[in-house]
């Protein structure tokens, strides 16, 4: 609670290779900076013999950990191991991932000594929870309620997925909404005394991409049409010049650096940084001094080379923007403005690309890319905690949903873009003379055959009056609610007899028995946290005050205000102490106290 006795609602954008987080405060939203001062984090996780960091300090140390830092779990969530797109991933990440119970994904590390697996939402509940500190550390008050964002294209186990991981941060997950639809709120927002407005969302971040189509209009957000791909983004681009600038070293040298996982990471994260300064400079390099083997790298790379090793991703996205215009129905020159958000907005062709589309039409770039999914997240936040805001959202949903009838043939219930919340019905029959039982699998996607589509889960409806087949009259009901959560029902006509389902992708989904040990261990690490952030302060209390004793014996020496052998006993204690702690990093915080009350006795003549 804060000082006036409300509980804070934070909004979280919890990306795929940075997290930032916003709240409402003083009238306004504040995005919040954390302990590094910067207002994005790193979504990161690293284990080390000694502690786990999150954030900044996982990055830091990533080029001399590489095996057991961990990111880019967002594209691992709500996934199965066997995925093409799970199994691709891991080709190119340094960390191990093995196949765990239910064919989960699961991250392999060595912490403290020890090998430990983690499922996608314990990582992603880790940045959550340091999303969640960095408030509070802000606002000074403890924090619970969350809105979370999530690419327009998660589907249905992803989404759960998500919420799972806010859970064992210790957040309630107010609401989890579409990162795109987060964006349209925060111009919303901005153009609060505009007219009704026709946006489109061009979100392309580290890992996803979303466009979103949109009418704004004095707080009211109504999204017409969504498409995107969960598989592409600012890590795609990296790769391709990864993958250049990997067949380059090993040509020119005649070895192999694609098994040095080290090597390739110090690649990876240059091959970044040069696509960053290709977004501004026509040209830059790449110099890494002792890459594989004792040989060095060094390489110009052009803007034009980056476009080249990109083009198809680049059509992809465009392709993407043409769908969602389509499925929109509106013309070109019906959209107003056109809002760029997510890092990968910034690189030049992209931004080619679509105002060539568009006419050549000029791009708006007075919305934060980093920010503005946070900022309209932490709105939504706000407006479900009741605080002063006029904010009206209605979603679509990004897939459709739907049955299968007639063996293997999808029918889709609710098409995709309706707006939610909605219920749906229509009316199935048997196939079968005197069949009492009908399995309803429900599929999400537009593939024509559901073999094609993802099965979202399946229920049973039971003691249907025995009749010829086609008889029967099955009412289906499909009702999706505003965080595009389905509840699938059935019910005979005839006889009254119904069953449904809430969609909970128990086969991916964590077990309530997991759930509850997963609290537990975050607990056990928010503890950990805690215990590392006193040793902190008890190994710098210690650290300062040899520094400041040493230069104060040094000055009582030189005006004779002490006695030489009681300054030479102090200065011998000053140094065993400095020694000690040169060796002792992770002593515990009782050891760092007692070398300090027994150094400040020592030393107690000269205060
Ligand atoms: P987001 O998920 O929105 O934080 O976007 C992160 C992605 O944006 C990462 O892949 C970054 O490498 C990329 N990115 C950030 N700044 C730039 C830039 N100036 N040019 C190209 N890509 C960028």
């Amino acid at each position: 609670m804060d000082k006036e006795g409300k509980d804070k609602a934070i909004g979280i954008d919890l990306g795929t290779t940075y997290s930032c987080v916003g709240v409402w405060q003083h009238d306004r939203i504040e995005i919040i900076a954390n302990d590094q001062g910067n207002r994005t984090t790193p979504s990161m996780v690293a284990f080390t013999p000694n502690e786990r960091l999150v954030g900044d300090a996982a990055k830091f140390q990533i080029s001399t950990n590489p095996r057991n830092t961990v990111f880019d779990t967002k594209r691992l969530i709500g996934r199965r191991y066997n995925d093409h797109s799970v199994q691709s991933n891991m080709q190119l990440w340094p960390f191990t991932i093995v196949p765990g119970k239910n064919d989960k994904p699961m991250v392999e590390v060595v912490y403290k000594g020890e090998k430990r697996v983690f499922a996608a939402e314990e990582i992603s509940s880790m940045v959550l929870a340091k999303m969640k500190m960095t408030a509070e550390q802000y606002l000074k008050c403890d924090v619970k309620n969350a809105v979370i964002t999530v690419p327009a294209y998660f589907n249905d186990s992803q989404k759960r997925a998500t919420k799972d991981a806010g859970k064992i941060a210790g957040l309630n997950v107010m609401r989890i909404i579409n990162e795109p639809t987060a964006a349209a709120i925060t111009y919303g927002f901005v153009a609060l005394d505009e007219e009704k407005r026709n946006i489109l969302v061009f979100d392309l971040g580290g890992g996803t991409f979303d466009v979103s189509i949109a009418t704004v209009e004095r707080g009211k957000v109504e999204v017409k049409a969504v498409a995107g791909d969960m598989h592409l983004g600012g890590e795609d681009f990296d790769n391709r010049m990864l993958n250049y600038c990997v067949q380059s070293f090993n040509k020119k040298y005649k070895i192999d650096m694609s098994t040095n996982p080290k090597a390739l990471r110090r690649l990876r994260s240059e091959c970044e940084r040069a696509k960053r300064s290709l977004s501004s400079a026509v040209e830059t390099v790449i110099d890494i001094d002792c890459l594989h083997e004792g040989q060095d790298f060094h390489t110009k790379v052009r803007r034009a080379k980056f476009e080249e090793l990109n083009v198809d991703l680049f059509e992809n996205c465009m392709q993407l923007v043409k769908q969602c215009m389509e499925d929109s129905k509106m013309s070109k020159d019906q959209i107003n403005d056109i809002i760029l958000v997510g890092g990968s907005s910034r690189i030049p062709k992209v931004q080619e690309l679509l105002s060539q589309y568009f006419e050549d039409k000029e791009l708006c770039k007075n919305v934060n890319p980093d920010e503005a999914v946070a900022y309209g997240a932490a709105l939504q936040a706000a407006a479900l905690n009741k605080e002063n805001i006029n904010l009206v959202l209605v979603d679509v949903t990004p897939l459709s949903l739907g049955i299968d009838v007639n063996h293997g043939v999808m029918k889709a219930i609710v098409p995709r873009n309706t707006p939610i919340p909605t219920l749906k019905e229509t009316c199935v029959t048997t196939r079968l003379d005197n069949q009492t039982t009908v399995i309803f699998p429900i599929y999400e996607g537009e593939r024509p055959l559901t073999a094609q589509n993802n099965l979202l889960g399946q229920f049973v409806l039971d003691g249907i009056q025995p009749a010829r087949c086609g008889v029967p009259k099955i009412r289906v009901c499909f009702e999706v609610d505003e965080e595009g959560i389905l509840t699938a029902s059935a019910q005979d006509k005839r006889t009254g007899i119904n069953n449904q389902l809430t969609v909970t992708n128990e086969r991916e989904r964590l077990s309530k028995e997991e759930m509850d040990k997963m609290v537990a261990d975050a607990d056990v690490f928010r503890k950990e946290d805690e215990e590392m952030v006193k040793k902190h302060i008890a190994k710098n209390t210690l650290e300062c005050y040899v520094g400041n004793m040493k230069s104060r014996v040094t000055e009582a020496k030189c005006k004779g205000t002490v006695e030489t052998r009681v300054a030479a006993d102090m200065s011998e204690a000053l140094n065993t102490v400095e020694e000690w702690l040169d060796e002792n990093d992770y002593a515990t915080v009782e050891e760092f106290q007692a070398k300090f009350n027994d150094l400040s006795l020592k030393c107690r003549c000269l205060k």
